[in-house]
């Protein structure tokens, strides 16, 4: 397995690996893999000759220092992981070689990123954006695996891909949850062992206003309603938004015709979960 450190080595492998006539398959992560990426992996493996994995916390996409300090960084772990599931390169630059000091150019995206994560963490979406361009022209990858868990992510990836033509094929993969359901995700081992336990009242949450909806409740603000009830039935959960969005344009829904996602977002203490599930009349 190769480990290539910057921007330079990372489109010389790859240019390498093309002229073979190999496909790329990428799945970017900021690391602490887990199940989840695994099987982002696998996806990867079966779709193309040779995967890519991407391990770079990106700080242009953090809107608050603490987070970013404290995101977990084991890349010795990470890097055993990948080799074991046979990847054939991981990427992860350096800081210096993906933002030099002179950088000056941002991808913005437009209506998608404004609700939801857009409008709760400002910034963090033209953070994403770019670093995900920068990673693709990179890893110069024929398909790239992205999770449903970050549903607004997926959904503006699919929207640059195509607005600027990238000519990469992006795939969705469903989210990968805990026992107790908890979305599996590199800051639930940043939470107190109480934290974890409370964290669980979030998939009962969705799942409880999705069967609600399977009942034929389509008001809206009657699931939210529900959803934060359940949820604030934990002393310690904090809820930063429940939203039910259209899941083309992700603009709000009040009376629900069409297919939707019901998103979250909530604090345990400092650290920030999000969830989603979809409703499908
Ligand atoms: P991250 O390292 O958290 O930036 O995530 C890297 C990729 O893994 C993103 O496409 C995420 O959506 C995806 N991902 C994270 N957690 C999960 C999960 N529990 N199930 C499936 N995909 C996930």
């Amino acid at each position: 397995m190769e480990l290539l450190e910057s921007p330079a080595a990372m489109s010389e492998w790859a240019a390498r690996e093309k002229a073979t006539g190999k496909t790329i398959g990428f799945v970017p992560t900021m690391g602490a893999l887990h199940r989840g990426h695994e099987a982002l992996i696998l996806r990867a493996t079966e779709l193309s000759d040779s995967v890519v994995v991407s391990i770079f916390v990106n700080r242009l996409q953090f809107n608050v220092a603490s987070d970013y300090d404290k995101y977990p960084r084991p890349i010795e772990q990470d890097l055993e992981i990948c080799q074991r599931l046979g990847v054939a390169a991981v990427y992860a630059p350096t800081n210096d070689s993906m933002y030099p000091d002179d950088f000056d150019t941002v991808v913005s995206p437009g209506e998608l990123a404004k609700p939801m994560e857009g409008s709760a963490r400002p910034g963090h979406f033209i953070g994403m954006a770019t670093v995900v361009a920068k990673l693709f022209n990179a890893t110069k990858a024929d398909v790239a695996i992205f999770g449903e868990k970050d549903y607004q992510q997926l959904a503006i990836v699919r929207s640059m891909v195509t607005d600027l033509n990238m000519g990469i094929e992006i795939v969705g993969y469903p989210t990968v949850r805990e026992s107790d359901g908890l979305a599996l995700s590199s800051r639930n081992q940043r939470l107190a062992p109480n934290h974890r336990l409370a964290a669980g009242v979030i998939p009962t949450a969705l799942q409880a206003a999705k069967e609600r909806f399977e009942r034929g409740e389509r008001d809206s603000r009657i699931l939210i309603e529900m959803v934060n009830t359940i949820i604030c039935r934990e002393d310690s959960a904090r809820i930063d938004y429940v939203e039910i969005a259209d899941v083309r344009s992700l603009q709000s829904v009040v009376d629900i015709k069409q297919e939707c996602v019901l998103a979250v977002a909530v604090f345990f203490g400092d650290v920030r979960l999000i969830d989603n599930i979809v409703l499908k009349p």
